[in-house]
């Protein structure tokens, strides 16, 4: 049997070594010429999206890729936003373009996702690279489920013939995870809010995601022995009692917790579903990294395929 920390799924290293891949891959395309460049776009001052862009522009300078960020006021109207994109759709130099999510309310987030180039499309969130992928044909994928998948086939966990559960049907991450489940032969079953009982599903799960946005929703009563449990959530816990009771007796927790006045969890009460798990995805540490290291994957990707390379 697997000791608790054999079990654990470390999505950091599994990214590190996509990252070296990518960086290879860049490298490759370097001598024909090509440096991919992705351009982020950034609307408001929302401090994690600030975050988020900051670091997806530090990994990509790292890798030897370019990268611009546009960041406009929380005022923005959508034909000013319209008017940048068709701008970044017509350069020939911008292989990628992210609109970090969540656009400021006022602003069409289904039209403005609709208008960038499919082809430079790297979240793999336009309505034709959405189309792609159901048809089993997938060009640019979402990076969060595309991660996993990479980490499922790294891990040589398998996934053909087996019973998944995705719990969350967001066009971001549930809906892109349960199709690329399907496409590698997985039977596939999706929860969401209106899903009865939902441990009587979760626990028929040889492989669940939880992708469900609820801190530690998926306790050991959803888990089945032995099943592989594939965290998505992200919550920044900063109240040391609910740090205490999710994470009792964990030194190195409370000490992070002490440091920076936070530490992150996740959908899964890990300490309480480790014992049940298989295999498990930490949160810090599991789907995150990976999630990046696609987006550096599919900028490549995008730069390629633009250039039918
Ligand atoms: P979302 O758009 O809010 O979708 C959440 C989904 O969970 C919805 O489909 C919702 O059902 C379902 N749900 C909510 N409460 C539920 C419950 N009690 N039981 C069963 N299903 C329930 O969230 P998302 O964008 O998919 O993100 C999910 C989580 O992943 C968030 O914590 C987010 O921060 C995190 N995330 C992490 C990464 C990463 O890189 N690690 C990337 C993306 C997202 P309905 O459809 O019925 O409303």
């Amino acid at each position: 049997m697997m000791d608790n920390r054999t079990k654990t799924l470390d999505g950091s290293r599994i990214a590190a070594e996509i990252r070296e891949e990518v960086g290879a891959a860049v490298v490759a395309l370097g001598e024909r010429g090509v440096v991919p460049r992705l351009d982020a776009v950034l609307v408001g001052e929302d401090p994690a999206s600030m975050v988020y862009v900051g670091s997806k522009a530090r990994t990509l300078a790292s890798l030897g890729m370019v990268s611009e960020t546009h960041h406009l006021p929380e005022s923005t109207r959508q034909m000013d936003l319209e008017a940048l994109i068709d701008e970044l759709n017509a350069d020939p130099e911008v292989d990628g373009i992210l609109i970090q999510l969540p656009l400021p309310s006022a602003i069409d987030t289904a039209s403005i996702l609709h208008r960038v180039d499919p082809v430079k499309d790297v979240d793999g969130f336009h309505p034709e690279n959405v189309g792609l992928l159901q048809q089993g044909r997938p060009r640019l994928v979402p990076c969060t489920p595309a991660g996993i998948m990479e980490m499922l086939r790294r891990e040589e966990i398998e996934i053909a013939g087996r019973r998944a559960v995705v719990v969350g049907r967001s066009d971001i991450v549930g809906k892109p995870m349960a199709m690329l489940l399907l496409h590698a032969h997985a039977t596939v079953t999706i929860c969401h809010s209106r899903t009865r009982d939902l441990a009587v599903h979760t626990r028929q799960a040889e492989i669940l995601v939880a992708a469900v946005g609820v801190q530690s929703l998926i306790g050991p009563e959803h888990v089945a022995d032995g099943a592989v449990v594939v965290d998505v959530g992200m919550h920044r816990i900063t109240d040391r009692e609910t740090v205490e009771r999710l994470y009792p007796d964990n030194e190195k927790k409370i000490a992070a917790f002490e440091k920076r006045g936070a530490v992150l969890a996740g959908d899964v009460d890990f300490t309480r579903v480790l014992p049940v798990a298989g295999r498990i995805t930490p949160v810090p540490g599991g789907v995150g990294p990976l999630t990046i290291s696609m987006l550096m994957a599919n900028t490549v990707t995008a730069a390629k395929v633009r250039r039918e390379i």
